[in-house]
């Protein structure tokens, strides 16, 4: 099993000067690392997988579509404002300075589909529970969320606070 978790680099005032950036793309550059970090996204879901994996632009979805064919079900983007061609359902959500905004397909996946949600990094949360907020309006059943890193000093499985469980193959 190769230890992908050690290609993970720290990249030191990005994107604001203060802020330690965990990069994730050498883990993708190395085959056997990229394969061996979506093989450990997916275990905890294997059992019983979802109808669909949800990923969150953007890199959440070079993650979630490589979950999605390894767990054998479907894709769905939720993507930043105005990305969507078809009519999109949109939730808006706070930042450390700042908003931002998720949108999904009204039709993205058919009521009561079991949903996976998925993004890289978990930081303070507030991404993570925009896009599971959204896509319950949609009428997903949101089975729960998965992510590569969880930055635990940042608190973001405080603001989760879900019935649905939230698991990070890597904590840091
Ligand atoms: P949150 O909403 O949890 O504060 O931030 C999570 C979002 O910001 C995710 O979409 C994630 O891609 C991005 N993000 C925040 N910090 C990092 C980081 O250190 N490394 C990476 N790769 N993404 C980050």
């Amino acid at each position: 099993m190769s230890d992908w978790s050690a290609l993970i680099r720290d990249v030191p005032d990005f994107p604001k000067p203060g802020i330690m950036f965990r990069d994730i793309t050498p883990v993708l550059a190395d085959p056997a690392a990229f394969a061996a970090a979506v093989a450990a996204m997916a275990a905890p879901w294997r059992a019983t997988p979802p109808d669909a994996v949800a990923g969150i632009e953007s890199r959440g979805f070079i993650l979630g579509a490589a979950l999605a064919l390894e767990l054998r079900c479907g894709f769905v983007p939720v993507r930043k404002p105005g990305k969507l061609p078809g009519r999109t359902l949109s939730q808006g959500y706070r930042l450390e300075y700042g908003s931002d905004r998720l949108e999904v397909h009204v039709d993205a996946v058919p009521a009561g589909a079991r949903v996976l949600v998925v993004d890289d990094v978990l930081a303070t949360g507030g991404t993570l529970r925009a896009a599971t907020e959204l896509l319950r309006r949609q009428g997903a059943q949101v089975i729960g969320a998965d992510v590569l890193v969880e930055l635990v000093p940042l608190g973001g499985r405080d603001r989760w606070d879900d019935a649905a469980p939230l698991r990070a193959a890597l904590l840091m």
